[in-house]
């Protein structure tokens, strides 16, 4: 049984995974913001070689601010659902939009990412690790 599935919105495109979610994070880039049409995405990174696709999504690319290698962000082109991203500069891993998930029940992020362009209501938990831009920069 997979360990980790889901699908968009329509059925078009789903997936599963066989491998354990490596992390859960909390995105506030503006792109993000910009794609998902809400304050961030909720992402579950997963080995990309363990994640198996039905459908093929669209691909648009972004270029990050500071990673300067571009993100490819898949999501389905008849129903508009981000599915997930890769990052070009650490494309072993994908990054699974959450709010697809079959089952969100067990999802706790960890880490938050560019918090410098969160919302001013949304406040991380103390606890959680939080960086203000990428953390590779
Ligand atoms: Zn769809
Ligand atoms: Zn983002």
């Amino acid at each position: 049984m997979a360990k980790l599935d889901g699908h968009c919105l329509c059925g078009q495109i789903a997936y599963t995974s066989d491998a354990e979610p490596i992390m859960t994070a909390v995105c506030h880039c503006a792109d993000c913001q910009r794609q998902t049409g809400t304050t961030f995405s909720l992402v579950v990174a997963v080995p990309r070689n363990q994640l198996r696709i039905q459908g093929t999504p669209k691909v648009f690319q972004t270029m990050g601010d500071d990673r300067g290698a571009p993100a490819y962000r898949h999501f389905c082109a008849d129903c508009g659902s981000p599915i997930m991203s890769v990052l070009a500069d650490i494309d072993e891993l994908a990054w699974i939009k959450a709010g697809t998930l079959n089952d969100k029940s067990w999802l706790n992020p960890t880490l938050e990412v560019w918090a410098d362009s969160a919302q001013p209501w949304l406040q991380a938990p103390a606890e959680r690790r939080t960086f203000p831009r990428s953390p590779t920069t």
